[in-house]
């Protein structure tokens, strides 16, 4: 390694879309990132949602390398196995039945979209093609999903937006059924928001989605980017309501770091998508889906789930407790599973309990809304967690 990294904001050729923290991580091992100094970070960041099994898993590891030295690409004009056994695996574990792959959770919502839009046109409803969103959505960086977003922020100096995009109050049932109508394509819902500031879906809320679809003729589009992929301690986080949606948008955790996303489709959208109606030259390339199938063979080990399970339980009691004893601080514990957020009293920000937790070496990530998110690794241990909640104690302590 050289030495010479006296890059800064202003020095660095790297377009600064980014407000990037001074720190150099190197390796990376279980729940720790290492930085070039040998000191260790506990990643309570996971990439932002994606390295759901931890850094250098080995088996992720095994399976990417024996992935290397065979094929790296050959595009979507052949089969490919890895491909079929990952589509076949999706849809077996959500009852759906197509799968379309592709590189990220912006292209995975976009296509997710077209498919909803796509549908009812082969069903001779031209005039079908409004998708409404939820306040305080977050979709993507897409023109297309900028639209979608809810972050006005986010929007300014990129128009003209896309149109065709709605947005009720995310969790109010009555204000979606008076949005409904006959244009309503879908509905397009994160089961839990985590840029919006880890929100889960109200009890009922989903199931009153389901049947508004229903009643009005539209699809259900659940964005699980960074709820799915065991994140909320089941694959997908609808499967913890009553629900199946029509179209399920996933990405982050699916490769387990390699970038990689996919649009899990019921028949009769799948069928609406023929030859040449969408595509992307990457997607699903053999070394991409060798590391989703890695993923899913780690999560289909016995005990995977209920361990998950024990340490979410673990940390929402420990997350509870802190926000009794510092109930000045910390005004609501958010979010479920492993995508939990505190969400901070007007008085104090959740930038600076960021800052205090990164000091003593704990990485989490800000959301909407004066909330700091949790992402750890579903990999972490017992001990772990309790560190995780020591630091935490320590930090809101001296806040
Ligand atoms: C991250 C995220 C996206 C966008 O994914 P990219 O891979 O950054 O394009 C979309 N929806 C949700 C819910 C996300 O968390």
């Amino acid at each position: 390694m050289s030495d010479d990294r006296n890059f800064s904001a202003e020095t660095s050729a790297v377009m600064p879309t980014y407000g990037r923290l001074d720190l150099w991580f190197e390796r990376g091992e279980g729940v720790w990132l290492y930085d070039k100094n040998g000191e260790a970070y506990l990643d309570c960041a996971s990439g932002i949602a994606v390295n759901n099994l931890g850094h250098n898993h080995p088996h992720l590891v095994a399976c990417l390398k024996g992935q290397v030295d065979k094929l790296w690409h050959v595009s979507n004009l052949y089969r490919i196995e890895g491909q079929e056994r990952l589509a076949r695996r999706l849809a077996d574990k959500t009852g759906l039945d197509h799968v379309f792959f592709c590189n990220s959770g912006a292209e995975a919502n976009e296509g997710a979209v077209k498919m909803a839009r796509r549908y009812h046109h082969a069903n001779g409803e031209e005039g079908r093609h409004t998708i409404l969103c939820a306040g305080g959505a977050f979709h993507g960086r897409t023109l297309g999903m900028l639209a979608a977003t809810d972050r006005p922020a986010f929007r300014e100096g990129f128009g003209p937006l896309a149109t065709g995009f709605d947005h009720v109050p995310f969790g109010n049932l009555n204000a979606l059924r008076d949005a409904m109508s006959d244009k309503i394509a879908a509905i397009f819902i994160e089961p839990v928001q985590g840029e919006g500031g880890a929100n889960a879906a109200p009890e009922g809320y989903l199931e009153g989605v389901r049947a508004a679809a229903d009643e009005f003729g539209a699809l259900v589009i659940a964005d699980e980017i960074q709820c799915g992929m065991g994140r909320t301690g089941t694959l997908f986080a609808y499967q913890q309501s009553g629900i199946e949606p029509d179209i399920i948008a996933t990405a982050k955790g699916l490769g387990g770091g390699f970038p990689m996303g996919a649009v899990i489709a019921k028949k009769a959208i799948g069928d609406a998508m023929g030859p040449g109606s969408h595509g992307t030259t990457f997607g699903g390339s053999p070394l991409a889906v060798a590391a989703g199938n890695a993923v899913l063979d780690v999560m289909d080990e016995a005990g995977f789930f209920d361990n998950l399970g024990a340490r979410i339980t673990q940390l929402d009691d420990g997350l509870h407790s802190l926000q009794v004893q510092f109930g000045q601080k910390i005004s609501e514990v958010r979010g479920a599973g492993f995508l939990r957020g505190l969400k901070m009293d007007n008085a104090y920000q959740a930038a600076d309990l960021n800052a205090a937790l990164r000091d003593r070496h704990l990485l989490a990530v800000p959301a909407a809304d004066n909330v700091l998110r949790l992402l750890p690794p579903l990999t972490i241990s017992q001990e772990e967690v309790e560190k995780i909640l020591m630091i935490l104690h320590e930090c809101l302590e001296t806040l």
